[in-house]
């Protein structure tokens, strides 16, 4: 891993916890700067029969210091919020146009997103209508608009030039290239994950089940604990 500036992008507070928590401590360790993007601030999470009679702004206000929390525990250094309206999240142009924007800002040279690949629908938390779209949305945004004046003429008047990252790691779905070992930073996934209050209500519960996920996750690239990604170099 030599990128020095990541960027990872989600739909929703918590997904970066699952996906990236372990490897963003690790990074920071390393001296590597680390941000967050979360396209929706998480209103519908508040559980089946609608949650608590909160209005959309306490429910953001809510998830979003759970999500700035979570961060801080692993050392990631901004969690930029786009408060696009949750379970409705689609591949538009004014996402790309978000996302292209924050890219430019940041200039990360590694984006870690959700993966376009593989279309199993074996899992209802993975193909989340707002999972499928981040990962076109973030696709697409990375190329060609983010690397190409003529995408989105808008954000050069804000100053914002052309820029493209060199690589992108896709997590969650597709056949995974690339491994981190988590082990020594795994209990600090658990505690960032747990800073989750009004999604998680029992994490000693849900301890176990990540590290049989971490171990699978790493079996295929000989590790007993890992996040795992599927890697692709950007078009420059
Ligand atoms: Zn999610």
């Amino acid at each position: 891993m030599d990128h020095e500036k990541i960027l990872a992008i989600a739909a929703h507070p918590d997904d970066l916890e699952f996906r990236c928590a372990g490897s963003a401590a690790l990074w920071n360790r390393e001296g590597r700067h680390v941000e967050y993007v979360v396209c929706t601030s998480g209103e519908k999470g508040f559980g089946g029969n609608g949650g608590p009679s909160l209005s959309n702004e306490e429910r953001w206000a809510i998830r979003e210091s759970e999500q700035r929390a979570a961060a801080e525990v692993v050392g990631v250094r901004a969690v930029h919020f786009l408060r696009h309206p949750d379970g409705e999240l689609a591949n538009t142009p004014a996402l790309r146009r978000d996302l292209v924007r924050i890219m430019r800002k940041v200039k990360p040279g590694l984006i870690i997103s959700d993966d376009p690949a593989k279309d199993a629908y074996d899992s209802f938390y993975g193909y989340h209508s707002d999972h499928r779209a981040v990962a076109q949305a973030a696709f697409d945004a990375l190329y060609p608009a983010v690397g190409n004046a003529n995408f989105f003429p808008e954000l050069i008047e804000e100053g914002l030039e052309p820029f493209s990252p060199k690589e992108a790691f896709f997590g969650g779905r597709g056949i995974l290239d690339t491994w981190f070992d988590i082990a020594e930073t795994f209990d600090l996934k658990m505690k960032a994950l747990a800073c989750h209050k009004s999604q998680i209500d029992d994490i000693e519960e849900l301890i176990p089940r990540m590290r049989e996920w971490a171990k699978t996750t790493g079996e295929a690239g000989g590790i007993e604990c890992a996040e795992g990604f599927r890697s692709l170099e950007v078009p420059q």
